[in-house]
C-alpha cells in the first residue's frame, strides 16, 4: 500500500530534473536498439519466446489512490485472478471480467492474493470460484493478530509494531481496524470452504509458480510465468511501481515488515523481463520502460481512465 500523493507533488518532482528521470531517458534510447518491436515496445516476437501463459490486465494499479493491479492469467485451461482487491464491489469485478475477457466469476478456477493488505485483499463473494489461495505466512500473521486483538487496541498495536518495522500513521489507523474487520474473519468469508494456504515453490497452474518476495509484509508471495513480455513477475507490493524500483532506499514505501529484506527482494526482481507491480503500470526493470499498448510514460490517472 502507498500514500495518496497529490498530482502537483508528482509534477513538481518531474520538473525538478530528477536524475532518475534523465537516466530513464538514456535507457529508453538504449532499449530502442535492443528491442525491435513494430511500435518500439519491449514485446518480443514469437520467435524469441514461446509464451505459456496469457496475461490480461483487469485493472491497473495507481499511486494516486490505493487501487492495486489486478490481472487474469490463463494457462493450460486454468484461469487465475490475481489481487481482485482492486475492485470495490463484485459488480465492478464482474464488469471488468466481462469487458476485458468475456468471462464471469464462475469461469475463474483460482483467486490468488499476493498478501492480505486491505487494498489487495477483499472478499467480494468468491463462492462461485474453484479455490482461493492465500499465503500461509500471511494467514499465520492474521491468526496471531486476531489473538492480539482480543487483548484490546494497545495489545494489537504492540503486535503490529512487532511485525512491522515501520507503519506510517495513516496506515496504522487502517490496520487498527483490521482485527475487527469481517473480511478477515476467515471462518465466515464466502470462500471459507475452498480456501487453501500456499507457500513459495508450489505451482498455481502447470506454468505459474509461486515465489517468496519477503520484506513488505510478513508473507508476501509473487507469481512467475512466461508471458508475451518474457519471464514475468507479478510482484504485489514487493515492487510498488517503476518509480519505487528506481528509488535506492524504498522511499515510496510507507510501510514495511523488514526493510533490509524488502531491498534484497527488489534487487532480485531486476532479473525479470517484465514486472507487474502493486501500484503502477507494468514495466521492464532493466530499462525502466513502461510495457503496454503504447510506450509513452503515462500517468496512472490516464491508465485508469483507459482501462477502467
Ligand atoms: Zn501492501
Amino acid at each position: 500500500m502507498v500514500a495518496s500523493v497529490s498530482e502537483p507533488q508528482i509534477r513538481r518532482s518531474r520538473e525538478s530534473g530528477n536524475p532518475l528521470v534523465r537516466e530513464e531517458a538514456a535507457l529508453s534510447s538504449e532499449v530502442d536498439s535492443r528491442f525491435r518491436g513494430n511500435d518500439g515496445i519491449a514485446e518480443r516476437s514469437p520467435k524469441e519466446i514461446s509464451p505459456h501463459v496469457a496475461i490480461t490486465p483487469l485493472g491497473f494499479g495507481t499511486r494516486l489512490t490505493l487501487r492495486v493491479g489486478c490481472v487474469l492469467l490463463e494457462d493450460a485451461g486454468h484461469r487465475v485472478l490475481v489481487d481482485p482487491g482492486h475492485f470495490d464491489s463484485k459488480a465492478e469485478l464482474l464488469q471488468a471480467l466481462k469487458q476485458h475477457a468475456g468471462l464471469t466469476l464462475a469461469d475463474i478456477d483460482t483467486v490468488f492474493f499476493t498478501h492480505l493488505h486491505f487494498d489487495h485483499y477483499n472478499d467480494l463473494d468468491f463462492s462461485e470460484v474453484g479455490e482461493v489461495l492465500i499465503s500461509d505466512e500471511e494467514m499465520i500473521f492474521i491468526d496471531a493478530s486476531a489473538q492480539a486483538g482480543e487483548g484490546g487496541d494497545e495489545s494489537y498495536r504492540n503486535f503490529l509494531n512487532m511485525h512491522y518495522e515501520f507503519v506510517a500513521p495513516v496506515f496504522m489507523r487502517q490496520f487498527m481496524r483490521l482485527y475487527r474487520d469481517a473480511r478477515y474473519d476467515f471462518e465466515n468469508v464466502s470462500f471459507a470452504s475452498t480456501m487453501r494456504r500456499v507457500r513459495a515453490g508450489e505451482n498455481v497452474t502447470p506454468n505459474v509458480r509461486i515465489v517468496a518476495l519477503p520484506g513488505h509484509s510478513p508473507g508476501l508471495l509473487g507469481l512467475v510465468c512466461d508471458t508475451r513480455w518474457g519471464n514475468t513477475l507479478i510482484a504485489g507490493d514487493a515492487v510498488l511501481s517503476r518509480e519505487d524500483m528506481c528509488s535506492p532506499e524504498g522511499e515510496a514505501h510507507l510501510i514495511w515488515h523488514r526493510k533490509e529484506q524488502l531491498l534484497q527482494t527488489r534487487d532480485a526482481c531486476m532479473k525479470f523481463d517484465a514486472i507487474v507491480p502493486g501500484h503502477g503500470p507494468w514495466f521492464c526493470p532493466a530499462t525502466a520502460r513502461v510495457l503496454g499498448e503504447n510506450n509513452e510514460i503515462r500517468n496512472e490517472t490516464e491508465l485508469e481512465i483507459n482501462h477502467g
